[in-house]
């Protein structure tokens, strides 16, 4: 009998770790990709002589990429690289950086002038943290959910003491621990990973503090970040796992409560057993399942995550004053996080983080020169949808980097390219440009979140950032094991 086949439509990180599962199991899986090459935003840029990471350049909870490759069997391939200190943070009119580490004796220390008694403040608010993750990892994050019912009995499971938090923001249970502002600010930037701000996100998400400052600490590649990708093919190749690029599906077809094909924009109709949607799961089904829930007027109306604003320039020099992860932050944090995601004009004095991955891999880099990849987080286009003034921020920000690091970035550059919300969208079919995809309020999360399996086609799953358990490169992981769970319970191997 003919193995099971399987299209998995999108070669993101979450489509790749569904594709390794499912093929290792004895899947015949094929994988159509609109892009040339295979990543989705884990990504490569390569130009004039200098190579970038396009889009994440950290992770936290590495064990799961030890957990996939575990899953099928094979050593892990690429090699994994702690982050110490974790990032450094530069805040308008402070003269000092602060260096962020995972050790509590050392960030005491760096924290020691600004927050008396840092360390028992922080072993408490770590603990409160530390408990709150390892009582929902099992019951909320890392499983599938078939109904609202069976979600809702699951985080009844999850101990009392936790319920004051789901009514507090992410800011007010740091309040509740620390009194230096700065400390506070730091604490919070975990929540814009999460691609909202501290004053909307709640609390319970303080988890991420020590996921990263305990529990795994952050990790990168040794390399760049595409080394991930560059790991994976290979194994698929090796599975018989068929890749078609530049191929980007614009309907599907349906019979019988199943899907039973996908239409790319050439008309060709691809078909198999099985399929798995890589592409945002909420839009698609509004998009080609035409469904009421998913309408553009439905969707406007969900949380979306921030969308990225991306800088990759190539500098000649030697930047002294900067690190591999630096946060550059303004002086007026709350304002800030409150207006600059409602509004349509460019901010003015942009909150960004820059990426210098020439500190640790020169390879991506020509000799004496340095690749910087800046990040600003700007509202996604629902809010802003035109960018025609993007230089006046990409000015903006090159300018006060060069200032706030003592270097002369601008007369500098070698290489520049830029991706607004609109490349973003247009790259990856990003829903408005937002980065991370939906967002992860209590109401987005769980059973409330567009599921991994279809409601109404039955061989229909979906995997990556927008469906369970949410978004970040270990999570959409941890989303490809759901899903090929649920395609192992419903379309087993014989
Ligand atoms: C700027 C930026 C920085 C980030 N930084 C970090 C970080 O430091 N750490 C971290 O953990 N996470 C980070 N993230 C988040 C992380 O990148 C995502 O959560 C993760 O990569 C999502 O993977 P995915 O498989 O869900 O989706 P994607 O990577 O978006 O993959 C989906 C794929 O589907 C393809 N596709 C879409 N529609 C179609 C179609 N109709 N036909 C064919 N193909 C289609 C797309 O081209 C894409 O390749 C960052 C994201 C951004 C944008």
């Amino acid at each position: 009998m003919e193995n099971k086949s399987v299209i998995i439509v999108g070669a993101g990180l979450g489509g790749l770790a569904t594709a390794l599962r499912l093929s290792y199991q004895g899947y015949k899986v094929t994988v159509i990709e609109k892009q040339p090459k295979a990543g989705g935003r884990l990504n490569i840029l390569e130009k004039d002589g200098f190579t970038f990471d396009v889009g994440p350049s950290f992770f936290s909870m590495s064990y799961e990429f030890v957990e996939l490759f575990e899953s099928i069997n094979e050593p892990i391939p690429f090699e994994l690289n702690e982050l110490n200190p974790l990032y450094t943070v530069n805040i308008a009119g402070h003269d000092r950086v602060f260096q962020i580490y995972k050790d509590l004796d050392k960030l005491a220390l760096e924290f020691k002038d600004i927050e008396a008694d840092f360390e028992t403040k922080a072993r408490k608010y770590l603990l409160g943290a530390k408990e709150i993750f390892h009582d929902t990892e099992y019951k909320v994050v890392k499983r599938n959910f078939d109904s609202i019912l069976q979600f809702l009995m699951s985080m009844a499971t999850v101990p009392m003491k936790h319920l004051p938090k789901l009514f507090r923001t992410f800011w007010e249970e740091l309040e509740r621990h620390f009194d230096s502002e700065e400390v506070k600010i730091i604490f919070s930037l975990v929540a814009f990973f999460l691609g909202a701000t501290p004053f909307n996100t709640p609390s319970v998400y303080n988890l991420l503090n020590y996921t990263e400052l305990q529990h795994d600490g952050y990790w990168n590649v040794k390399g760049g970040m595409y080394k991930i990708v560059e790991g994976i093919l290979p194994l698929l190749e090796k599975k018989g796992v068929q890749f078609i690029y530049n191929t980007e599906i614009v309907r599907v077809t349906e019979s019988n409560q199943n899907l039973s094909g996908v239409v790319d924009q050439q008309g060709i109709e691809h078909k198999a057993d099985i399929y798995v949607i890589n592409a945002d799961a909420a839009w698609f089904r509004g998009k080609f399942l035409n469904r009421p829930k998913f309408t553009e007027e439905k969707l406007d109306k969900l949380e979306w995550t921030l969308a990225p604003f991306t800088i990759y320039l190539g500098v000649k020099g030697q930047i002294p004053g900067i690190h591999h992860h630096n946060y550059f932050l303004g002086n007026n944090f709350k304002d800030y996080a409150d207006t600059i995601f409602r509004s349509s004009v460019v901010p003015e004095k942009p909150y960004y983080y820059v990426n210098v991955a020439s500190k640790s891999n020169p390879n991506c880099a020509p000799e004496g020169c340095e690749n910087l990849f800046i990040l600003c987080p700007v509202p996604d286009r629902r809010i802003k949808p035109n960018w025609d003034d993007a230089d006046q921020l990409v000015d903006e920000i090159i300018e006060d980097l060069g200032n706030r690091v003592g270097f002369d970035i601008k007369n500098n550059i070698l290489s520049k390219t830029v991706y607004t919300p609109v490349e973003w969208e247009q790259m990856f079919n990003l829903y408005k440009g937002s980065g991370l995809g939906l967002a992860h309020g209590l109401n987005q999360i769980g059973a409330f979140r567009p599921k991994n399996k279809d409601e109404k086609l039955n061989n229909l799953y979906y995997v990556g950032a927008s469906t369970v358990p949410g978004t970040g490169l270990p999570i959409v992981v941890i989303g490809s094991k759901l899903v090929t769970e649920r395609i192992n319970n419903e379309y087993p191997i014989i």
